[in-house]
């Protein structure tokens, strides 16, 4: 067959597929987005961004445009009825990222950074009011069968790989006969977005030194468990449980609402609804992420309870793992396996983040009384602090190499004041010790140059961070995860021959043959 119209058709343009379309924009893919709205969802649904992500908006060249539009956020404080504290998670600060550990946004303004991204790249053509509803599956290509909302009309274009970021009720999870592992919570929630001339009273301990609100607090009530969480400017989330005795029909009524604001003295005459809807927040993971040239990311691949604001952080990391694999196995760098360990290294990292969201949401939605006050007695004899999550990836091109290899690499800055990333590009790098380079062979900077990895040598913080991992060097994928790190010249060119690459030394060759036996 003729050479398909695209590389990658992205079917979805929310947060995820508009990150994977920069991201491939970036990589210099020739790709198609089709999206069944007219524009950018206008109601804020995610709120928290993490340290990783916007490190990602960093790669993607994004991260100026995005911060002026960004709360820096602290904790999240889980307190009681008598507003004691339970649990704290902590995300004060800045992190080893390189960024601060958390960020509030208002969803549609985050979303619009990202499409203006995606304008930079004339290779990225984005089809909105287009419904995908068919998938031809072929050996070296996919047709994807859309409809123009706008008029009527049918239309199809050929890509070699097409990316389900098409939310919960993904369609190419569908054509993909992947079915959803339920992991068992399934709650309702009136979700409600407050713009307020002044702030809430009575939120506690949630102030910094100026004033400003910036915890969210869990109030782990039994009789009506809720969320509250600052945003940007003069907005406000407050999540409530929805309980037996509401009605559905009329609980996200103005009347209904001030009611259950009571407790935080909002005055009707001095704040806007924007949105109060009800909403169910499931958990759950696809049982299968790629079926040959179909791929899903995102809410498409998992689904995720609110309590640790990770639903749409995990979508980021699915396209940070997924885009660079696309890019090189398409421009002929890398063999296609190299997408094989796409779904075996998220799977499981996004599991670790779901359990956790499920356990909390057991503390938080505990509506019986008594086992209310069984889960103080227990919890505030032993007050929680839960540090941000950081799980290793699943199996997949780390080995079985022990830790840190598969977990994320911090981002130090270098002795002239630069960030690492911005040293590096959207790429792999060999963060090297100066008089380690010094020592490579030939053969090895040819393994390097051919597979298109940046050597920088470790100076600054980053000598620092190596004397730290008492290593030589480390080598760090596109998407910062650690690929190993290595003492020796030998332990280098075996990590290097983990990645799945076209290179023709015949070095790498051999370590690569004693990699995959
Ligand atoms: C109330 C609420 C609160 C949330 N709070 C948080 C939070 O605090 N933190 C957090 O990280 N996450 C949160 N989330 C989750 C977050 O919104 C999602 O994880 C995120 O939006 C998922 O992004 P996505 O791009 O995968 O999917 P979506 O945002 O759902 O985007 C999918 C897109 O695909 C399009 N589409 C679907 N089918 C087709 C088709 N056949 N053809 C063409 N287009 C199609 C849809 O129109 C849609 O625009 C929350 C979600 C909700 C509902």
């Amino acid at each position: 067959m003729a050479t398909p119209d695209f590389d990658v058709a992205i079917i979805g343009y929310g947060p995820v597929g508009a990150i994977l379309a920069n991201l491939l924009g970036l990589g210099g893919l020739k790709v198609v987005v089709f999206e069944r709205e007219n524009s950018v969802y206008h109601l804020p649904r995610a709120t928290a961004l993490d340290g990783e992500g916007m490190r990602l908006f960093q790669a993607m060249g994004l991260a100026d445009a995005l911060r002026p539009k960004l709360n820096v956020s602290r904790n999240i404080r889980h307190i009681n009825s008598e507003g004691q504290l339970l649990v704290l998670l902590e995300r004060g600060g800045i992190g080893p990222e390189g960024w601060n550990n958390a960020y509030r946004f208002y969803q549609p303004e985050f979303e619009g950074v990202l499409r203006a991204g995606v304008a930079r790249f004339p290779a990225v053509d984005v089809r909105l009011r287009s419904d995908v509803f068919a998938l031809d599956e072929d050996d070296d290509h996919v047709r994807v069968r859309y409809e123009n909302l706008a008029n009527g009309a049918l239309g199809a274009v050929t890509a070699r790989y097409v990316v389900g970021c098409d939310g919960a009720r993904s369609t190419v999870r569908r054509f993909m006969g992947a079915a959803l592992q339920d992991l068992r919570s399934h709650e309702r929630w009136i979700v409600l977005d407050m713009i307020l001339d002044t702030p809430p009273a009575g939120v506690p301990d949630a102030t910094d030194e100026t004033g400003a609100i910036v915890d969210a607090i869990q109030y782990c009530i039994p009789a009506r468990p809720t969320t509250f969480i600052p945003m940007p400017g003069k907005r406000h989330r407050w999540e409530f449980m929805l309980m037996p005795h509401d009605d559905p029909a009329t609980i996200t009524r103005p009347e209904s609402i001030y009611e259950l604001l009571k407790p935080w003295n909002i005055d009707p005459d001095k704040s806007q609804i924007e949105r109060a809807v009800v909403y169910t927040f499931h958990s759950a993971i696809a049982t299968q992420w790629r079926r040959d040239r179909l791929l899903l990311a995102g809410d498409a691949a998992h689904q995720t309870p609110p309590f640790l604001g990770q639903g749409m952080g995990a979508g980021l990391r699915d396209v940070a793992n997924l885009a660079w694999k696309l890019r090189d196995v398409i421009a002929g760098d890398a063999p296609e396996h190299l997408l094989d360990s796409y779904e075996t290294e998220r799977m499981e990292h996004v599991r670790a983040f779901i359990e956790l969201a499920v356990a909390l949401g057991g503390v938080i939605q505990a509506t019986d009384p008594e086992k209310a006050r069984q889960r103080d007695k227990e919890l505030l004899a032993n007050p929680t602090m839960l540090k941000p999550l950081t799980p290793r990836l699943g199996p997949g091109l780390h080995g079985d190499a022990a830790p840190p290899a598969g977990t994320r690499a911090m981002q130090p800055r270098l002795a002239d004041g630069a960030r690492l990333d911005d040293r590096v590009g959207y790429r792999s790098c060999v963060l090297a010790l100066p008089r380690f380079i010094e020592t490579l062979p030939p053969a090895t900077r040819q393994t390097l140059d051919e597979s298109k990895q940046v050597l920088v040598p470790a100076d600054g913080e980053a000598k620092d961070y190596l004397t730290r991992l008492n290593a030589s060097a480390i080598v760090i994928r596109p998407d910062r995860y650690i690929l190993g790190v290595a003492s020796t010249i030998d332990e280098l060119e075996a990590i290097l021959a983990r990645l799945p690459m076209r290179v023709s030394t015949p070095q790498f060759l051999a370590a690569a043959a004693a990699a995959y036996t």
